[in-house]
């Protein structure tokens, strides 16, 4: 699908990483795997874990493609 351009990204925190502050659950905000969803504390946006996770390693191949050119 990406031909030649295939990228691997660095996977961690994803989940708990908020797509749009960039908000990282730590500590007691720590995501545990029952917490199929979640509010962000920080701009309080609804995140549904895996979609959230999708997100935040999609932006990563997308910043990782730019910064190989
Ligand atoms: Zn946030």
């Amino acid at each position: 699908m990406y031909g030649k351009n295939f990228v691997t990204v660095d996977s961690r925190n994803t989940t708990r990483t908020c797509h749009a502050c960039g908000h990282i659950m730590s500590g007691k905000e720590k995501l545990t795997l029952k917490d199929r969803e979640w509010i962000c504390p920080k701009c309080v946006i609804h995140h549904i874990r895996d979609v959230n996770a999708a997100k935040n390693i999609l932006a990563r191949v997308k910043s990782k493609l730019v910064s190989m050119h």
